[in-house]
């Protein structure tokens, strides 16, 4: 049995701040906003995850407003989602997403995104596809002033140990 899920998810630039997608620390003159490192690759992949439990949105897990959780590494996020999803007996079948960013270049970082995403939920590298694209100087992201991310996931019952 599959489940199958999607997100998106949206960080400003900021100043001082340090641009972790994936996981990747990726040198650059500012970084994204957010609570936690704003990591939108792997919010956008571990709200993928829950919304293929039929689960609410990431926000519902992680209060923005717990000291606790300032600045943490998004893949003690994942890792978190990930834990849910063992545990209602699913795993990974593949994962694709997208970074949307106009600067700078990721080809050079996406390997390693894999490396950690797969490595995070335990899953083949190549189960887990991490791909980028530009906005060709359009909108919010085009003028560097954010990034998007998305994900979709495919999720694959390997226990019968919930009800649904
Ligand atoms: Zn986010």
């Amino acid at each position: 049995m599959y489940k199958i899920g999607q997100s998106t998810d949206i960080h400003p630039f900021k100043e001082n701040r340090k641009l972790i997608l994936g996981g990747v620390e990726i040198p650059y003159h500012k970084g994204l906003d957010g609570h936690s490192d704003a990591d939108a690759l792997l919010h956008a992949i571990a709200e993928a995850i829950l919304g293929a439990l039929g689960m609410k949105d990431l926000g519902h897990l992680f209060d923005d407003s717990d000291e606790k959780t300032t600045n943490i590494s998004s893949l003690i996020i994942l890792k978190e989602v990930y834990k849910i999803m063992v545990e209602k007996g699913y795993e990974i079948n593949n994962v694709d997403s997208l970074i949307i960013i106009e600067e700078p270049k990721m080809k050079n970082y996406l390997d390693k995104m894999v490396h950690n995403i797969a490595f995070t939920l335990n899953c083949e590298e190549s189960c887990i596809n991490v791909k980028a694209t530009c906005a060709e100087k359009l909108g919010f992201i085009g003028e560097k002033k954010g990034v998007a991310a998305q994900a979709v996931v495919l999720l694959k019952k390997v226990k019968n140990n919930e009800s649904n």
